[in-house]
């Protein structure tokens, strides 16, 4: 792919999510790159085409995108999708029916919900297990295993998996290491620099960062798989819209400092929660007690800005719901305004009950994603939340 003119072995992430892939228009100048509104393409003669055909194809705005996220995760060929399930599902049809794929215990609830409810039935297997534990991973191994899928930090307890160990295991067992990276985004965390194959991310939270746009990438470094991916997306056309594409691009050009501000945030919150009396737990990878802590410090820059925490009372949970007023009680994550939500009704309604008792995603657990908002005024809003 043509990159920016300026870029170097040595350009750090903070520039490169400010100048994305070529950066700007060459025909023009323009700086922000343009939206190209356009379906289909005029081709200057038989057998000629300026590289663009159809947009469900490829569209010169998507493609500005989708090689940003190439270059931000050190992979070698990004995907833009619709969403973030689109992402994961078009991942999910590389696969065969009859191989089995091991999951993550504790993950977004869609994700479970499309493996289980969708993907089951064209005869794809999956188990689920306690990725932050290696050996629980080796152990799963059947002879039909043809992938591994994580998340970490999980989602919504924060387990943390070590991705350079699972690298390790997946890769002598011949099988595809898909990381869900949507939690710290590529500013923190590059699963393909440790080992993964495969990267997948709701844009639609950190990335994109303003909880306005749906958008889901896929990075890898394969050919064979990239082909095979292309093939996927370009036959399903789940692929994201020009302008999404370029609120995405926008999103992206404030990426890191919006991750520092927001990480700055939690860990302030994270600390106040753990002493306030009507909060029991308190589940952040940046907590030196956080079981993770030490895998984050040596894969990862930072902990992220995700935070759940369990509550004295499931009736406590009510009040605090009904009574925040600067965070603000919605599914969804990753964006400038701080969130609150409740796993077990919202995101993780789709996983049995058996397992939520499991994980600890019971009525009393309550998720917060930090914003960019000042820490007094966040923390003022849950102490008057979480009086009795
Ligand atoms: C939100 C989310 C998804 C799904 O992405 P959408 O953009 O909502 O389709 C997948 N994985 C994780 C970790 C998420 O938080």
């Amino acid at each position: 792919m043509e990159t920016h003119d300026s870029y170097s072995g040595k350009t750090h992430i903070e520039t490169k999510v400010v100048h994305g892939c070529k950066g700007y228009d060459s025909n023009t100048g323009a700086i922000s790159f343009p939206i190209y509104q356009s379906a289909t393409f005029r081709h200057p003669g038989l057998n000629q085409s300026t590289g663009y055909d159809y947009s469900r194809l490829q569209n010169p705005t998507r493609e500005e995108l989708e090689n940003t996220m190439a270059i931000l995760e050190n992979g070698k060929y990004g995907f833009a999708f619709s969403s973030g399930m689109a992402a994961i599902s078009s991942v999910l049809k590389m696969f065969s029916p009859g191989q089995h794929i091991i999951v993550s215990d504790d993950l977004y609830g869609g994700t479970y919900r499309i493996f289980e409810e969708v993907y089951k039935n064209y005869g794809l297997e999956f188990s689920y297990v306690d990725t932050s534990d290696a050996e629980a991973i080796e152990r799963e191994y059947r002879a039909n295993t043809a992938a591994v899928f994580i998340e970490t930090p999980t989602n919504p307890i924060m387990k943390v998996a070590d991705i350079g160990r699972i690298a390790g295991i997946a890769k002598a067992r011949n099988s595809v290491f898909i990381v869900d990276n949507t939690f710290l985004t590529p500013y923190c965390q590059r699963p393909l620099e440790l080992g993964a194959d495969i990267v997948v991310h709701s844009g639609t939270k950190y990335l994109g960062g303003h909880n306005d746009t749906l958008a889901g990438f896929v990075v890898l470094k394969d050919q064979e798989q990239a082909e095979r991916l292309k093939l996927i997306q370009k036959s399903e056309g789940a692929v994201l819209s020009p302008f999404d594409s370029w609120l995405l691009l926008r999103g992206i050009k404030t990426l890191s400092v919006r991750l520092d501000k927001q990480q700055k945030n939690a860990l302030e919150l994270a600390g106040w929660l753990k002493g306030h009396k009507n909060v029991k737990k308190v589940y952040y990878a940046g907590l030196p007690e956080h079981a993770g802590y030490n895998i984050s410090l040596k894969q990862a820059t930072g902990f992220g800005a995700m935070i759940s925490f369990e509550v004295a009372s499931a009736e406590l949970v009510e009040k605090v719901l009904g009574r925040i007023k600067v965070i603000l009680f919605a599914e969804s994550l990753g964006g400038v305004e701080s969130l609150i939500t409740y796993p077990m009704l919202q995101t993780h309604a789709a996983v049995p009950e058996e397992i939520r008792n499991r994980l600890g995603v019971n009525d009393r657990l309550l998720r917060l994603s930090v914003g960019i908002e000042n820490v007094e005024d966040l923390i003022a809003d849950l102490e008057q939340a979480l009086e009795a």
